[in-house]
């Protein structure tokens, strides 16, 4: 519908309030806009946190010549026509406020075109009045050039946080959206600075990565389709494994009908979906994405549109709850290649339809996951930073040898947190399939144990713990070994360089990608420090999620240590092996948050082989 004033009474009744508070308050009314304009490309600039400039430009349909000036009229919206559209709002923009109220407190420059037509117009606007208006040639869509916010409103621009807080808030909001939009290119580039861009090939990937970090986004768990009972609440997005937690509720995001809002009961949905999966006190990561009939939520609650009130939020709150847990779950007991996950304790939270079940027996763990290298598992709720860390003590005996051997002592820091659920039962080993597989016997059937990822569990938490108790000690080298690295990787080694000092790796730049490694602990004495510095400063994971960089890092250590599939294990090594994870913390994630551990129930079996 063309761009009109509300009438009066329709005007009244919208929330209202002040939507330009920051910088990143404009780029989310303009991206909205532009996701409301059919964009498939959307393009972010800021300079100076926002304040000098925000530039956002799209390809949506674009603002038809006649109506420019009336777009930055308050109540001027193409988007509702009648109070009773209110009630089904399906845009994210309706107040028909957000340009006005930007122009008003900044200068204005938009250029853009409609699609139907064949020229298009560059209007400017200083506080809140039209400056300039000519015809230009130009693409489809629509370009806002927002200069000196709150040029006129000095005591807005007073309250301004740094630059880089600003930043951090147009990052927040940006990043979001291009999870919940994977079909959308996004780009955001501060002071020529590219942060963000995504492909719009649909893939949630790249977005995820990019918010979450490579670690902890390639560990994250798709929740596979599911719908409730009337067919009506969808819920999709990804969720942390058990073994990834957070020490607030930060990392929680939702999405209602494409809308980004703030629901301190559906984020409770969500931590309760982890009740007894985490430790006490730790909250999961989330990217809940919930799609129901826009006649049943109301979107007109806030002026920031951040809340939304629902008609049945029992209902939403249960839909969310259970496809959390079921993801969950489908992870957190041993992983069974065939069997739908296990109801929860309370009984209500596992999906309820058959052909739910069915499509979620279908999906295997791996199918499920992201496949993308390493993920990340903070272990403990000990911070990683104040851990003591014994840097330089040549000659120290290790306490902990990180072979085959290596196994985290009981009752050290990181069993701490383990929930009880993760327990394996007792094991006993029958033989090695594929050279791959550990394949053992049970009380519930047949497990098969990936023995790169079970070793790689039992190395990780063996050397965070010889860690946190500072039993990493650097041993010199008889002869500094020399490392080089192409130039990307060399430039991303010495950035870790502090980190890699603390897990009592000594190693000095030498110039032109080159390192010297001077002293390396014992309990990696046994790894060649070129392979391993390689590996170490392979990923480039810059995540606004913070991690310790020795985390990341001895996670790395431990894919290089960790025997490989296509080594044969000797019966004894197996063994050994099945009774180290057993004393993990976690047994059944990697660090990097796959399954260690596959299960196949004696009844799978009888009913396989048509016995019952
Ligand atoms: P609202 O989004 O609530 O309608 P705005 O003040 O944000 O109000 O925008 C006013 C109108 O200007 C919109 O209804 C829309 O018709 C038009 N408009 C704004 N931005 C764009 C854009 N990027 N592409 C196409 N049309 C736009
Ligand atoms: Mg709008």
């Amino acid at each position: 519908m063309p761009i009109h004033l509300l009438p009066e009474e329709v005007a009244a009744r919208i929330a209202a309030g002040e939507v330009v508070e920051r910088p990143a308050s404009v780029v989310k009314e303009l991206v909205e806009n532009s996701l409301d304009a059919g964009a498939t490309r959307v393009e972010v600039e800021t300079r100076g946190g926002g304040r000098e400039l925000i530039r956002v430009r799209d390809n949506g349909v674009g603002i038809p010549a006649a109506e420019v000036e009336l777009a930055f009229r308050r109540h001027a919206t193409s988007k509702l026509e009648s109070a009773a559209d209110l009630e089904t709002i399906a845009t994210l923009g309706f107040r028909g406020e957000a340009l006005a109220s930007i122009a008003s407190v900044s200068r204005v420059t938009c250029l853009t075109r409609h699609t139907t037509e064949d020229a298009g117009t560059r209007l400017r606007i200083e506080g809140g009045e039209v400056a300039a208006r000519t015809t230009v040639g130009r693409p489809r869509g629509t370009e806002l050039l927002i200069e000196d916010l709150f040029y006129n409103v000095p005591a807005r621009r007073k309250f301004l946080q740094s630059e880089r807080t600003e930043r951090s808030h147009i990052d927040a909001f940006l990043t979001r959206y291009a999870i919940a939009y994977p079909h959308v290119a996004f780009s955001l580039v501060h002071d020529g600075r590219e942060i963000l861009a995504t492909s719009g090939n649909g893939n949630p990937q790249e977005a995820l990565l990019n918010v979450y970090g490579m670690d902890l986004g390639t560990s994250l768990l798709e929740i596979p389709e599911m719908l409730n009972a009337e067919q009506t609440i969808h819920v999709s997005g990804f969720v942390g494994p058990t073994s990834v937690h957070r020490a607030n509720r930060g990392y929680i995001t939702l999405f209602v009908n494409g809308r980004w809002v703030q629901d301190l009961r559906l984020t409770y949905a969500i931590i309760q979906a982890y009740h007894t999966l985490l430790p006490v006190k730790r909250f999961p990561v989330a990217f809940v994405s919930v799609t129901l009939p826009v006649e049943d939520v109301d979107v007109n609650v806030h002026p920031a549109k951040t809340e939304v009130r629902f008609r049945d939020g029992d209902a939403v709150f249960r839909a969310v709850q259970r496809a959390v847990r079921a993801t969950v779950m489908h992870e957190a007991p041993i992983a069974s290649p065939w069997e739908a996950p296990s109801p929860a304790p309370d009984g209500d939270a596992a999906p309820s339809d058959m052909a739910t079940r069915a499509r979620l027996a279908a999906l295997t763990p791996t199918a499920r996951q992201i496949a993308l290298p390493p993920a990340e598992t903070p272990l403990t709720e000990t911070p990683w930073h104040g851990a003591p860390a014994s840097v330089s003590t040549p000659g120290a005996s290790p306490a902990v040898d990180v072979d085959l051997e290596s196994q985290p002592p009981r009752g050290g820091p990181v069993p701490a947190t383990s929930p009880a659920t993760s327990a394996l039962p007792p094991l006993r080993v029958i033989g090695q399939a594929a050279t791959m597989f550990i394949i053992a016997e049970g009380p519930d059937g047949i497990y098969l144990i990936d023995q790169h990822a079970a070793h790689e569990r039992i190395l990780y938490e063996a050397l965070l713990t010889a860690w946190m108790q500072g039993q990493l000690a650097a041993q010199p080298l008889l002869e500094p070994v020399t490392v080089s690295l192409p130039v990307a990787e060399a430039a991303h080694l010495e950035e870790l360089l502090p980190a890699l000092l603390m897990l009592g790796m000594e190693v000095e730049p030498f110039g032109a990608g080159t390192f010297l490694v001077r002293a390396m602990p014992a309990q990696l004495a046994h790894l060649a420090p070129g392979d391993l510095l390689a590996d170490i400063a392979a990923g480039d994971e810059q995540s606004p999620i913070h991690t310790a960089l020795e985390e990341i890092i001895v996670r790395r250590i431990c894919k290089r240590a960790a025997i490989k599939a296509g080594q044969v294990l000797s019966r004894e090594e197996m063994e050994r092996l099945v009774h180290n994870l057993e004393r993990t913390a976690n047994p059944r994630t990697c660090p990097h948050g796959r399954p260690t551990i596959v299960q196949i129930g004696v009844e799978q079996l009888i009913r396989q082989f048509g016995r019952s």
